[in-house]
């Protein structure tokens, strides 16, 4: 079955054509600046990339380019639209109302639109783009897979803030956790890798990319997790401060002369790795940074590791021991430093690096020494075969 994986954001959106029996990736690629000017990425397997700068007005254009693209004579990966048999959508927000993957009907659209408060820029865009799917392949499957879902297993003790009860009760403020089909993904790949026992492990999983976040899964289930009502919680992120004083919002408004707005713009895009570093939210930049000298760009690096260190002792706490501690997501599967200076925090775990192991890049890898008493890896996310995987499983 060919599955299309779609994930739709407010100016932009990302593709691939999954084969979900060989789990190849047909072809792939993404539409920029939508409602702008408007730019298609598009990249058979083997081939390489094509750019087409055209117009795209609405999401529309974009998802009718892409469907162009895949059935073009010359470079398609399919040679009609029936060869597309079900669709896979990302959605960020399910509330409390989605614990797992679900098939779209017109029932569920509406459901999903009730969690819009919690995700005012992301679910009407996710929306968006399975309406205009529904229009254009009216007779082709739809699945929707939601960031939220695998962390609706966490206890109240876990997503419950210090808060008046009533916020909770009347307007659904609770940790809900970002990032579930990835924690999901990697969680189960570890207990296969590392051949814990699916019914008796403890995992924790440290996705690190631009926007990163901890789980805690155990025996399979999430029990706890860093981001929250928002994915603006937790550890310091590319851009994003993650966890902070609540009054600093206040004092920040006042001494800056801004409003609540601008202040969760400083929050969301200019705090974090960017922010205290003052060179870049991305980690390679920051690492030049921090080789020459810099000690803003250190300081940086080290909040970072420091923080998930915390995170991960307190998720030990929470499951009352670790079997396996996971990095994935652009900088868990790529720097070693990281690795290695997080893990430099476990010592009382037991836990010891292989450091040769640790030099691994964007592969699956233990790295934990031979007599390390927590096993210790690298695994790769795939977002796009996790939503592929439970799409099929739902239309079939
Ligand atoms: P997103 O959250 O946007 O999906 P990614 O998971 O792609 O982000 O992670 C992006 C982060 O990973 C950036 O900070 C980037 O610098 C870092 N990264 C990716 N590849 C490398 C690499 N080879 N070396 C260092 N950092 C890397």
């Amino acid at each position: 079955m060919n599955v299309l994986v779609i994930n739709c954001g407010s100016s932009s959106l990302k593709y691939q054509l999954i084969d979900s029996e060989t789990e190849a990736v047909l072809a792939k690629g993404l539409c920029e600046r939508i409602g702008i000017d408007g730019r298609l990425v598009y990249q058979k397997a083997g081939n390489d990339k094509e750019i087409t700068e055209a117009s795209m007005p609405t999401h529309k254009e974009a998802i009718q380019m892409v469907l162009e693209a895949l059935t073009n004579d010359k470079t398609g990966a399919i040679k009609s639209l029936d060869e597309v048999n079900a669709i896979g959508h990302r959605i960020v927000h399910g509330g409390e109302k989605f614990a797992s993957s679900a098939i779209i009907t017109d029932e569920m659209i509406k459901t999903v639109e009730e969690c819009n408060d919690l995700a005012p820029l992301h679910n009407p865009a996710n929306l968006i783009g399975i309406r205009v799917c529904a229009e254009l392949m009216p007779n082709v499957p739809q699945v929707g897979v939601f960031d939220t879902a695998f962390h609706q297993t966490m206890p109240a003790k876990a997503y419950l803030y210090g808060l008046p009860i009533e916020y909770y009760k009347n307007y659904k403020v609770r940790r809900y956790g970002f990032h579930g089909t990835s924690h999901s993904f990697v969680s189960k790949r570890a207990v296969e890798f590392l051949s814990l026992d699916k019914d008796n492990s403890k995992v924790i999983v440290c996705h690190l990319g631009n926007g990163s976040s901890i789980s805690a899964v155990q025996n399979g289930k999430c029990v706890d997790t860093t981001m929250g009502l928002t994915p603006l919680e937790g550890v310091v992120m590319g851009t994003r401060s993650g966890s902070i004083d609540p009054a600093i919002v206040e004092y920040i408004a006042k001494k800056e002369n801004l409003d609540l707005a601008g202040v969760m713009n400083v929050l969301n895009k200019k705090s974090g790795l960017q922010g205290m570093s003052g060179v870049s939210s991305d980690m390679r930049d920051l690492r030049a940074a921090a080789a020459e000298g810099n000690e803003d760009a250190k300081n940086a690096i080290e909040v970072l590791c420091y923080g998930i260190a915390k995170y991960v002792g307190g998720y030990v706490a929470a499951m009352n021991g670790v079997d396996a501690i996971v990095f994935t997501a652009g900088i868990g599967e790529n720097v070693g430093m990281i690795r290695e200076k997080v893990c430099s925090y476990l010592g009382y775990l037991g836990v010891t690096i292989d450091a040769k192991a640790n030099e691994a890049m964007g592969e699956e890898v233990v790295i934990s020494g031979a007599d390390s008493k927590v096993k210790v890896a690298v695994i790769p996310t795939n977002e796009e075969l996790a939503i592929c995987r439970d799409t099929v499983a739902l239309v079939k």
